[in-house]
């Protein structure tokens, strides 16, 4: 088990569901580390605005993973005065555990993909590493710019991601989930059940807070 490696995900979670959760989990096992952190967004600056609030989906993340002792939430973002960038988040964490432990973010493949956009994306890869999840109904077509960085950085082996603070991009196939917050938020939308897709503890907070249009029992 190694304890002194930051393996974090960022996400708007709005809501976290299964394909969050289950991802976050793969990694904790696969890379053989403690603890993975869930970083709820506050309004991410590169993507459509969430549709509730941080301190719901914050709520949310919370509950999914109260009782799962590898994963945790963290606060930083939606706490944060400022419009969420994963550079800052990533300079508070080597604020707090220095240069030399290795972070490592995971991103879906479609998040990678836009890596580009995202403010001051040049300087990523010197303050974490990247671990790229394929996901369902996203294939791999990267730009040619994306070509060059993944083609620079990247490993095949994940012990490289453990001994070294940043730097490397390994990409790893998990069991494929194909669920997006998209399509729950439509399923409630339209009044049908998200179960089996997100914790029930979330279901039960989005119908007891009236989310995403929530009005009945669901059928
Ligand atoms: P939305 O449909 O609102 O964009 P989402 O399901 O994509 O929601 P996000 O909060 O945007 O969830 O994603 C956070 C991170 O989790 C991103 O890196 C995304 O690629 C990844 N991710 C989301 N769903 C899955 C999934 N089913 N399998 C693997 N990775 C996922
Ligand atoms: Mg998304």
């Amino acid at each position: 088990m190694n304890d002194s490696v930051k393996v974090f995900m960022g996400g708007t979670f709005d809501p976290i569901h299964n394909g969050h959760l289950r991802t976050a989990l793969e990694i904790e096992q696969w890379l053989g580390v403690s603890e993975v952190t869930l970083i709820p967004s506050k309004a991410p600056v590169h993507r459509q605005q969430p549709e509730r609030t941080g301190q719901q989906r914050l709520d949310m993340v919370r509950l999914a993973v109260t009782d799962e002792p590898g994963l945790f939430a963290d606060d930083r973002e939606v706490r944060s005065e400022d419009a969420s960038y994963t550079v800052l988040t990533l300079e508070s964490f080597r604020r707090e555990i220095g240069v030399n432990t290795p972070v490592c973010m995971v991103l879906g493949m479609d998040a990678y993909l836009s890596l580009p956009q995202w403010d001051r994306w040049q300087e990523l890869l010197t303050l974490c590493h990247v671990v790229v999840v394929k996901r369902p109904g996203w294939v791999y077509e990267p730009c040619e710019l994306m070509q060059e960085i993944s083609k620079k950085h990247e490993t095949k082996d994940q012990q490289r991601l453990l001994t070294s603070p940043a730097g490397h991009v390994i990409f790893r196939e998990l069991t494929p989930l194909g669920i997006s917050a998209t399509q729950i938020r439509q399923l409630i939308r339209e009044g049908c059940s998200p179960r089996y897709l997100i914790p029930d503890a979330v279901w039960n907070y989005i119908q007891k807070n009236k989310l995403y249009g929530f009005k009945n029992e669901g059928k």
